[in-house]
C-alpha cells in the first residue's frame, strides 16, 4: 500500500540526512515496523537490539562470566561483528559465523539484559552503533531502546512506539509460535523489560519524542501512524 505523502518512486530528503530513531519495549512490533519504514523510505535500517544479543551470543560462547563487567566490555572491543544495515536481509554474524537465528533463542534473550546493563560494553556498542550511522551518510531507520535519547538524540525524527503489555504479551506469543508457558512469555518480555530499565528509560518520551501507541493497531495502521510521524515532521503539517 502506497502511504499519501510517500510514492514508491519517491526519494525523501534526497542528499539529506535522515535519521529515524525509533525506541520502545520488546513486544511493541519496533522491529517489524522499523523494518518496513526503511524498506518504503529506501533508507538504511539498523537493528541495535541484535548487536547486544551477538554481544550475549559471544560471551556466552566464549564462557565469559556476565556478571563480570571488565570482561563484557572487553568482548564488546574485541568481537569482530559483522550485520546486516539493509531492512530486506537479517544477517548477524561473529567471526564469519552466522548466528542471524542463534540470537533469537531464549537462552540469548534471558542472558541479553546482563550484557546490556554492562556500561562500558553499552559505550562500546553505541560507538559502532554512531559509526554505522556515518557510514550510511546518516540515512538510517535505528530501532533500539537508548536511540532517541542516548544514540541519536539528533536525529530528524523519533518516536517512542508503545503498546499495552496485553498486546505486548500476545505478539511476542505469536511470534514465539506458542512453544512457550504463559509465565516464561511474561518473563521474556515483561521482566526483561523491567531489567532493561535500570540503565535506559524507554518507557517515558523524552522532549521532542513522538509517541505511537500500537495497542489497538493492526500491523499495516502502524506502519501508516509511522509514516504519517515522518511527514509531519520534515514536511510540517
Ligand atoms: O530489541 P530486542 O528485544 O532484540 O533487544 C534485545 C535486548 O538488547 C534488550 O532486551 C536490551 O537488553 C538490549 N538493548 C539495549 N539497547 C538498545 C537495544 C537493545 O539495551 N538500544
Amino acid at each position: 500500500m502506497t502511504h499519501k505523502l510517500f510514492g514508491p518512486e519517491q526519494v525523501v530528503r534526497p542528499g539529506k540526512p535522515l535519521v529515524i530513531a525509533i525506541d520502545g519495549p520488546s513486544g511493541s512490533g519496533k522491529s517489524s515496523v522499523s523494518k518496513e519504514v526503511a524498506l518504503r523510505l529506501k533508507l538504511a535500517y539498523l537493528d541495535t537490539g541484535a548487536m547486544y544479543r551477538a554481544l550475549t551470543w559471544y560471551c556466552l560462547e566464549h564462557g565469559i562470566d556476565l556478571t563480570d563487567s571488565a570482561a563484557v566490555e572487553q568482548a564488546s572491543e574485541i568481537m569482530p561483528l559483522e550485520i546486516s544495515t539493509a531492512a530486506a536481509t537479517e544477517y548477524v554474524a561473529v567471526n564469519g559465523t552466522d548466528i542471524t537465528e542463534e540470537i533469537r533463542k531464549p537462552r540469548i534473550s534471558e542472558a541479553v539484559s546482563s550484557v546490556a546493563t554492562t556500561l562500558g560494553a553499552r559505550t562500546e556498542l553505541i560507538r559502532r552503533q554512531r559509526q554505522l550511522i556515518d557510514q550510511h551518510h546518516r540515512r538510517m531507520v535505528v530501532e533500539g531502546r537508548d536511540i532517541t535519547t542516548v544514540v541519536a538524540p539528533g536525529a530528524e525524527v523519533r518516536m517512542l512506539l508503545t503498546a499495552s503489555e496485553e498486546a505486548r504479551l500476545r505478539r511476542r506469543g505469536l511470534q514465539l509460535g506458542g512453544t512457550q508457558s504463559a509465565d516464561q512469555l511474561a518473563e521474556q518480555v515483561t521482566g526483561r523489560d523491567a531489567k532493561d530499565s535500570t540503565v535506559v528509560n524507554f518507557t517515558q518520551a523524552a522532549d521532542g519524542v513522538v509517541i505511537l501507541d500500537s495497542s489497538d493497531l493492526d500491523f499495516e495502521e502502524t506502519v501508516g501512524a509511522a509514516l504519517t510521524i515522518v511527514g509531519k515532521v520534515i514536511y510540517g503539517d
